[in-house]
């Protein structure tokens, strides 16, 4: 599947491709689709799977083809917290960047002044937090009245930040004929029904974390603290000799450092992320598939694109924020009834993660001291 594929059209395509997205993550196939058919959306998805771009995409695409463009809002995305109020409006940004769709951010704990004067200018989408937005209607400053889609994202999260007042009083303000798009992590009944109150025959979309593993993967936990992991990289790689790893990184920077480490040892490696080139990281994985080089070290969201089965190693180098995420990644050794392995490095400060895991996955992993 490919954006195209689910009637992205120019020049949103582009900027999605220029971002190094290669293929819609699962929530954006399920739910690009029928959000650009109007329907409202019931979305069941955490933060990592795409959600953001879920909504943001079709949202902006819907807007670049009215032809209403007097700059009123018409998109209102309501948001639990600064920092995720920040990154939506970042992809925002980089999404329409070649449209004339206009947008801002708003949210408490700083000077109002320049977020009114941003909103003075004229916007097409406002991203708020609750907290924030209440204020500066009351002030005058915004008017909902032409809201035609309206996203509130994190549902179960505002409301165990107690923004449930907050959001009862924004609701009756927006206009009835609207689309709306509801996303929650979790869906305990205060959400359901909170959710069954504001949408209309809505199409329910999730994402179901993984739990299960193949009992084929042999998986094993060694501790060892965050300063020595490079050191034992090498030597799980000079003693097991595997001609096939992924080797995953919670971040780019730290993708990148062990490959220079690898290299160091005179292992081959590369290090594929979000920052490499499409080039790059086609180049990479073809030597891979080659067997050129042995290791690729990848962050959970450029896996994600890379299509290689029958991996003989995976080596969890960090341990992932979210469980799930650890049944996704050694997931990809032990295919098709082929034996796996996985191999996860646990410093101290990992130890809550572990735990997390090892309760998702209803066992406890095989433990080894470095
Ligand atoms: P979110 O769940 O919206 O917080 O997104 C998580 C991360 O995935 C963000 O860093 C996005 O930039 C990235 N992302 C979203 N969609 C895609 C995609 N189709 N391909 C690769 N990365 C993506």
């Amino acid at each position: 599947m490919t954006f195209k594929e689910l009637s992205i059209i120019e020049p949103i395509l582009r900027a999605i491709l220029e971002k190094g997205y290669e293929t819609p993550t699962p929530i954006q196939e399920e739910a690009i689709p029928p959000t650009l058919n109007n329907r409202d959306i019931l979305g069941l998805a955490q933060t990592g799977t795409g959600k953001t771009a879920a909504f943001a995409i079709p949202i902006i695409q819907h807007l670049y083809q009215e032809t209403d463009k007097n700059h009123k809002i018409k998109a209102l995305i309501l948001t639990p917290t600064r920092e995720l109020a920040i990154q939506i409006s970042e992809c925002i940004t980089d999404y329409a960047k070649y449209t004339s769709v206009r947008h801002a951010v708003i949210f408490g704990g700083v000077n109002q002044n320049p977020q009114t004067e941003k909103l003075k200018k004229g916007i097409d989408i406002l991203v708020a937090t609750p907290g924030r937005l209440l204020d500066l209607m009351t002030q005058g400053f915004i008017k909902l009245d032409s809201i035609k889609y309206f996203v509130l994202d994190e549902a179960d999260r505002m409301l165990d930040m107690g923004f449930i007042h907050d959001i009862k009083k924004i609701l009756p303000k927006l206009p009835q004929k609207k689309q709306t798009l509801f996303f929650s992590a979790t869906m305990p009944d205060s959400i359901a029904k909170l959710a069954s109150s504001i949408l209309h025959n809505p199409v329910r979309v999730e994402v179901t974390p993984a739990s299960s593993v193949v009992d084929t993967i042999e998986q094993s936990v060694y501790f060892v603290e965050k300063t020595e992991k490079c050191k034992f990289l090498i030597q799980v790689m000079q003693k097991r000799q595997p001609q096939s790893v992924l080797v995953f990184s919670r971040t780019k920077h730290g993708a990148d450092k062990i490959a220079k480490i690898l290299g160091k040892a005179n292992i081959k490696s590369a290090a594929i992320h979000g920052n490499k080139s499409q080039n790059a990281r086609q180049r990479a994985l073809a030597d891979f598939k080659l067997n050129k080089i042995n290791v690729l070290i990848a962050t959970d969201i450029a896996a994600r694109g890379i299509d290689i089965n029958q991996l003989e190693l995976v080596i969890n180098y960090d341990l992932p924020e979210v469980p799930e995420t650890y049944v996704h990644r050694i997931g990809r050794t032990g295919r098709a009834g082929n034996a796996g392995l996985s191999l996860s490095f646990c410093s101290t400060e990992e130890l809550p993660l572990l735990k997390d895991i090892q309760k998702l996955i209803g066992k406890k992993l095989e433990r080894f001291e470095f």
